[in-house]
């Protein structure tokens, strides 16, 4: 039989195509103009066709497109030295996404290790519910069996425990931990906000047993949660951590940050790649940040939060039988459903709204950071008539 689609059948796609975006909108081929609050997975920081990036990407594409690492990037170092000025971190190694930003984390705290003699330290602490990618590292540190299974041995080194559980952790380090890998907000296991205390709890974890401390911020990094990373909420620091998504703004760009202690083992020679922090990817990193560090900008963030979070509380109280929690921080939210996710998300496509599912039958909404209060209320009418649709079909909406 015939293939209808040359594509291997791994996603499985909503039948909708787009040809352009304007800000929070996404136009498709017939011209239905949808209100994106999925933000190709939080990746579009700054929303669609913004102009200063566009501005940037053209200007780069006129002067050189690729180097390799063969020669220095002006770009690499720029990037890299802002990133640094404004963060924990010492270095930085460019990646085209997340999963390798990850790879490059996980690498380098086993090579601070090694350089140190110890060769046995190689295992890292992981927890349930975790994403860290599709690589066959990261799948085995996110631990997830579906995604494990059928892809040869389980890449030996990950051993997850519970989520938010720090007597867990502690019992789970031994002579051979590195370290401890953990997103503040767990993304695709469902919006699962880690405890300030328990991220402090880690990081005291990490300097008892000298351990090095993980973050993969991939998604709630950039300013997604009103800081510009999530993890400065609970005042504490990393050793390593994870970026990507927001910081390219929709062109595929991650980085790998650590101090400079953490990264002491990662000599010449000992990690690469060909496209990592090209030209095009460096223009337009520096562009997102050129806006998301602008006076002003992470306080817009939290403001729109508190038009989310209000809205989506009133709904959560009107529709009793459809939202059973509302979870998250900043522009990183979940609406835990009643009702199956894959119908809520189908009634609210019907009012062109889109989002994202996640685990534990949530639904995300990661909003373009640039979104502005009346786009917010714009989105939670269409989310409320999209609720009234659903509790009308499970028969009663609360008075
Ligand atoms: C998306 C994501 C990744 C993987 O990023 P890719 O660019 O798809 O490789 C890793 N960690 C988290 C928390 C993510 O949200």
């Amino acid at each position: 039989m015939a293939a209808t689609t040359p594509l291997y059948d791994t996603y499985m796609r909503a039948p909708l195509r787009f040809e352009r975006g304007e800000g929070v909108w996404l136009i498709a081929e017939d011209g239905t103009r949808y209100l994106d609050f999925a933000a190709g997975v939080a990746v579009n920081s700054l929303g669609h066709a913004h102009p200063h990036l566009v501005e940037a990407l053209k200007a780069q594409a006129d002067k050189v497109w690729h180097l390799s690492n063969l020669y220095e990037i002006p770009g690499q170092e720029s990037l890299a030295r802002r990133l640094t000025q404004v963060t924990f971190a010492d270095r930085v190694f460019f990646t085209n996404s997340g999963a390798e930003a990850l790879e490059c984390a996980i690498k380098t705290a086993r090579r601070y290790h090694y350089a140190k003699g110890h060769v046995e330290k190689f295992h890292v602490i992981t927890f349930e519910g975790a994403f860290h990618g599709r690589t066959i590292a990261t799948i085995a540190a996110g631990g997830q069996q579906k995604y494990i299974e059928g892809f040869g041995p389980k890449a030996p080194g990950f051993y997850q425990v519970p989520f938010g559980d720090i007597a867990a952790v502690k019992d789970a380090i031994n002579d051979e931990t590195a370290a401890i890998l953990v997103e503040p907000i767990q993304g695709e296991g469902g919006i699962r906000l880690a405890p300030k205390e328990f991220m402090q709890g880690l990081r005291e974890l990490c300097d008892e047993f000298g351990l090095l401390l993980i973050l993969d911020e991939v998604q709630s990094g950039v300013g997604r949660t009103g800081k510009l990373f999530a993890h400065e909420w609970a005042g504490i620091k990393p050793d390593i951590m994870a970026v990507a998504k927001g910081i390219g703004g929709g062109f595929p760009l991650g980085a790998c940050l650590a101090t400079e202690a953490a990264a002491a083992g990662m000599a010449a020679g000992t990690h690469g790649s060909t496209y990592g922090g090209n030209p095009l990817a460096m223009a337009v990193g520096n562009a997102v940040l050129d806006v998301v560090l602008a006076e002003g900008f992470l306080e817009h963030v939290r403001e729109v939060a508190l038009v989310f979070r209000q809205g989506l509380a009133s709904l959560k109280d009107r529709f009793p039988d459809v939202i059973e929690e509302i979870r998250g921080d900043g522009l990183m939210l979940g609406i835990k459903a009643k009702v199956p996710t894959a119908d809520l998300l189908k009634a609210i496509r019907d009012e062109k709204l889109l989002a994202v599912p996640a685990g534990e039958n949530v639904l995300r909404l990661l909003p373009p950071l640039i979104t502005t209060p009346a786009e917010a209320r714009e989105g939670l009418a269409r989310l409320e008539r999209a609720a009234e649709t659903m509790a009308g079909k499970s028969g009663h909406a609360a008075a």
